[in-house]
């Protein structure tokens, strides 16, 4: 069985960015682990930090079900905060998680996405990066082999990004992206408070909208459905797929240049 390992900054990215796939994936009886980095400690409106971290966590464990994630690891820094963390200290942890869970495939946000502006993204999106290559080395984190784990490496790494640098992967959701849609409901915190930034940017501009108040105040998914059947229609059509059908996009990396000449000559283990 494959090991898919999505690691995300707060909670919400997974079901947002890549959630149709991961259901898929999970559907295909792979084994999917969410890696949640930060505590969304500050991500509500109106509680207390302590109620903002359980009412979050519980969404996620809700949102996760619905997606199908079966392992949830919590690495617990503060949010919205990763720019003030050492980048090293948390490549460090993704090489750990690296070398213990051994994933088949990484999801997480491009280093080289466009027009990210939340530097928990950012901070995550370059650390795992470098412990694509770190986990390898069997110098780097030698307190990891006491442990009884062993260099690693990834095969695949599954990029998503607010906008990508390149699309060279079009997943076909279409079977899933009712699960995208009520697990990203789930988040139901998170997302009236991302709906409620909108509203306030509304305010300063002299106007509001019934939509915007009707989703905060009751049922979210009309809009969110919308949001996500929109993107993932417009995914599909770049991929030049027939109508009715949905994406999610990814810059999928494997062996690069390497891959026809592995497909030629390596023989199975
Ligand atoms: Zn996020």
């Amino acid at each position: 069985m494959k090991a898919a390992m999505m690691i995300a900054p707060h909670a919400d990215d997974a079901a947002a960015f890549c959630g149709a796939t991961l259901a898929k994936l999970s559907a295909q009886g792979w084994h999917v682990i969410l890696v949640r980095v930060t505590d969304d400690q500050k991500d509500s409106i109106g509680y207390s930090v302590e109620e903002t971290i359980k009412i979050n966590t519980q969404e996620m464990h809700d949102a996760a079900k619905i997606l199908g994630i079966q392992e949830i690891i919590e690495l617990g820094f503060m949010t919205d905060s990763l720019a003030d963390v050492p980048l090293g200290s948390l490549r460090e942890r993704f090489v750990y998680l690296f070398r213990k869970h051994k994933p088949y495939a990484v999801f997480t946000f491009d280093p080289f996405g466009l027009y990210e502006g939340n530097q928990d993204h950012t901070r995550v999106a370059l650390a795992v990066e470098e412990a694509f290559w770190v986990a390898c080395f069997d110098k780097h984190y030698p307190e990891h082999f006491v442990e009884g784990f062993e260099p690693f490496s990834v095969c695949e790494r599954w990029y998503f990004a607010r906008q990508l640098p390149e699309i060279n992967h079009y997943e076909d959701v279409t079977e899933t992206m009712d699960k995208k849609i009520m697990a990203l409901c789930a988040h139901r915190e998170m997302m009236k408070n991302t709906i409620n930034q909108t509203r306030l940017q509304l305010k300063t501009y002299g106007k509001r909208m019934a939509m915007l108040d009707e989703a905060i105040d009751g049922d979210m998914s009309q809009l969110l459905g919308m949001v996500m059947q929109n993107d993932g229609k417009a995914m599909a059509e770049k991929a030049g797929w027939e109508a009715g059908r949905f994406a999610e996009a990814f810059r999928k990396s494997r062996f690069g240049d390497m891959e026809e000449l592995f497909e030629m000559m390596a023989e199975d283990l």
